[in-house]
């Protein structure tokens, strides 16, 4: 009756029953939508089904704005030399070496000279995921000097900000940088070079009241948290509740504080045409 013995071995169980499913998905905050990461990235992170705009990194927002996403960079070895010595939990030495290994910058912003449609610009594109995107010395450093190049090469200017201000742990030294970068960006006035702001999500603080927005025109992505105080400060301060959407780029442009909002994939046509308008 050998039909009902088991003489095969047993199948044998895969060696680990789990499938590593991990960091290759994540969830649309637009739309709640679980969308597939790489599908995300193929699409300058805007989610495929409600195009909701996730953030971009610095490198892949000057390959989106500049052609053939070529660029030449400056300044990339300019870093901060702790002027406060400064330790919160732990020292801010250790926090700037994190930054630096998972970014592979020196500091929150890269300055790069490129063109855009044929025209020679010069662009700034901060880096959200190095401690915030916050401003340092080496930060306001890098923006001045590109404000500089713009000067003296004629460059019309193009700062993409993604920040949430002034580095606390520069102390003093961080809020010199916005009086600097202004001063550099009234010189560029007076020579009637354009420049161009673009505020991204997030863009506040000591950012959003120095350069951010003193562009000859502030253009905004959807959706995006532009502001000075956050809203618990400011609810705390006037005692009134805050209506909807206050602080994102639509209401700011309903109330004034915005030239225009402009979705992602037109971003770059749009600053083509305006640097047109601007240097005619
Ligand atoms: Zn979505």
């Amino acid at each position: 009756m050998a039909w009902f013995r088991r003489e095969k071995r047993p199948l044998q169980a895969a060696e680990s029953s789990q499938i590593r499913t991990e960091g290759l998905w994540t969830k649309c905050e637009g739309c709640r939508q679980i969308i597939w990461k790489k599908d995300l990235e193929a699409n300058w992170n805007m989610c495929p089904k409600c195009a909701h705009h996730f953030r971009l990194n610095a490198r892949a927002r000057l390959r989106l704005l500049l052609d053939e996403e070529q660029y030449t960079e400056h300044d990339a070895a300019v870093e901060t030399a702790d002027p406060l010595h400064f330790v919160d939990l732990k020292p801010y030495r250790d926090r700037l070496e994190n930054a630096q290994r998972s970014s592979g910058l020196k500091d929150a912003v890269i300055t790069a000279e490129g063109r855009m449609s044929g025209q020679p610009v010069m662009v700034c594109a901060m880096e959200y995921s190095f401690i915030g995107g916050s401003m340092g010395c080496a930060v306001g450093e890098k923006i001045t000097r590109a404000i500089e190049r713009s000067l003296a090469g004629n460059l019309p200017l193009v700062i993409v900000s993604a920040s949430g201000g002034a580095r606390m742990m520069e102390g003093t030294v961080s809020l010199m940088q916005m009086a600097k970068i202004t001063a550099a960006l009234a010189r560029l006035d007076e020579a009637r070079i354009p420049f161009l702001s673009v505020l991204t999500d997030p863009t506040t603080g000591g950012v959003t009241a120095s350069f951010a927005m003193l562009g000859d025109l502030n253009i905004a992505e959807p959706g995006a948290l532009i502001g000075f105080a956050g809203p618990r400060v400011i609810e705390q301060t006037i005692r009134q509740k805050l209506p909807a959407g206050f602080q994102r780029s639509e209401f700011l442009l309903e109330h004034g504080m915005l030239d225009a909002v402009v979705p992602r994939p037109e971003l770059k046509g749009f600053l083509v045409r305006a640097i047109g308008l601007l240097l005619r």
